[in-house]
């Protein structure tokens, strides 16, 4: 097992690692931006080094500080936590080359998936259903032509080297194709640097879910269930809940033993995600993440499995210690990103906290590394934190998630608490009748106006 772990991330996610080292004997060394020297990770861990100004470029994704921070410490693993580094084949190769373990898949499978024409095209050859589409990469204005009226429109145009939802363009018809297209090789050149983009057919109605999966690297692996992360604003997950309402058993099983056998054939290793759109009773693969995800503690509100310390075994070369048959998911648990963004207009609010008071009692997780006087910088994402409760039925989830809710405050900045006071009040998510669309619906219809 590791002596040491460097966390090279920040917030809520570097604390939640913090955490399960400590419960694994390992020592823990944070890394801070000068923005960053008041925060909680550094505050809790067993040493701090500060490796650079706020901007992320030239701290949180400073790769020679980092290893300076590794060596000074004498730290002998990194965790990346989520964004930033995590999913840089290069960082990983780089820390392996210097001895240190990158808890994380190996290089060569990051590669793979971070590129999404070459992850279909590893998933296709996995037997993962995917979603209708160009076979590689689309180069020319006719070719597109000739795919898109094949699968039929409305097409997507996305870019290969997508995140985050940037260089995605819907064509409704053949008239929009052209210009979809030219828009999307430009915001994708803008954002990564890469004009690669291919096509996909574009569902209407689709739920995302999502199954977790760990595998060792041996050729074991196992499933975990799967996430509904349906409700978004932009492409951005916003809640997510386990088990996904639209599912039956069955259907949960296949999918999950699918996504499991695959991991299995490629000798994966680590925790990963493999994100689907779900239609009509049909999953279509459109990526999957390298990483540990936002949303994981609902997994492990049912699964009982500590996710990150099944991540720090498995790098440190430990087989799964567990069969897919020893998989116990029971009861039902949601969570809530909670930003410091103004609930209706989403415009960030960065400042200080002046006072804060987290909900607790049964069922109730609070993963944040805010506290009363903290100053949330403003050069990070706006997350204050993370709500996740759990109940035996989903209706239980509902109710204590709506009194935990009332109970959480945080004064001195804007936070989208009421947004989800609103959600959990909601007929329609009470119902769990929501697919990807309905929240910009929701808010477009003015669910939050008097917010304004
Ligand atoms: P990114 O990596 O940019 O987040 P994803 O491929 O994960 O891109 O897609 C993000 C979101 O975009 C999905 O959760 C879904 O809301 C929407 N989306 C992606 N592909 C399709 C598709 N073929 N049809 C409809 N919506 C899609």
């Amino acid at each position: 097992m590791f002596e040491k772990i460097l966390i090279a991330n920040r917030g809520e996610i570097a604390l939640r690692i913090l955490r399960a080292a400590k419960e694994l004997g390992i020592a823990t060394v944070a890394v801070h931006s000068t923005a960053d020297s008041e925060a909680m990770h550094v505050k809790l861990a067993d040493e701090s080094v500060c490796i650079g100004p706020p901007a992320a470029r030239d701290s949180y994704l400073n790769i020679p500080g980092l290893l300076a921070a590794c060596e000074i410490t004498g730290a002998d693993a990194v965790h990346p936590g989520y964004g930033f580094l995590s999913e840089n084949a290069k960082f990983a190769e780089i820390c392996a080359d210097h001895e240190i373990a990158f808890i994380g898949p190996k290089a060569e499978h990051i590669r793979i998936m971070g590129d999404k024409i070459e992850a279909k095209r590893t998933a296709r050859a996995l037997g993962i259903p995917c979603v209708p589409g160009s076979e590689g990469g689309i180069t020319d204005d006719d070719e597109a032509m000739r795919v898109a009226e094949q699968i039929g429109f409305p097409v997507l145009v996305k870019a290969a080297a997508g995140g985050g939802g940037r260089g995605m363009k819907v064509a409704r018809t053949a008239l929009d194709l052209s210009e979809a297209l030219a828009t999307a090789r430009t915001e994708a050149k803008a954002a990564f640097g890469d004009d690669a983009v291919y096509l996909e057919k574009y569902l209407e109605k689709p739920r995302h879910i999502e199954i977790q999966i760990l595998g060792d690297g041996l050729g074991n692996a196992v499933h975990v269930g799967e996430r509904d992360c349906s409700l978004q604003r932009r492409h951005q997950k916003v809640l997510e809940e386990t088990p996904s309402p639209a599912l039956n058993q069955d259907q949960r099983q296949k999918i999950g033993e699918i996504c499991a056998d695959a991991m299995r054939k490629l000798k994966y290793s680590g925790a990963g995600t493999i994100e689907f759109l779900y239609e009509n009773g049909e999953f279509y693969f459109i990526e999957m993440n390298t990483r540990i995800q936002v949303e994981h503690p609902i997994t492990e509100m049912i699964s009982g499995l500590d996710l990150i310390v099944e991540q720090i075994k498995i790098a440190s070369g430990a087989p799964l210690a567990y069969r897919q048959e020893d998989i116990d998911l029971r009861g039902h648990a949601i969570e809530c990103r909670v930003n410091a963004e103004h609930p209706a207009t989403f415009r960030p609010s960065p400042g200080k906290i002046l006072y804060y008071h987290p909900p607790g009692g049964v069922g109730v997780r609070v993963d944040s590394a805010a506290y009363q006087g903290y100053v949330i910088p403003p050069n990070y994402d706006s997350m204050v934190g993370k709500l996740i409760v759990q109940g035996r039925t989903r209706n239980e989830a509902l109710m204590r998630l709506r009194r935990a809710l009332d109970e959480f405050i945080v004064d001195g900045v804007d936070t989208t608490l009421p947004l989800f006071r609103a959600l959990v009040r909601n007929s329609e998510i009470q119902d769990g009748a929501y697919d990807i669309h309905w929240l910009e619906k929701f808010l477009a219809a003015g669910g939050m106006d008097h917010h304004e």
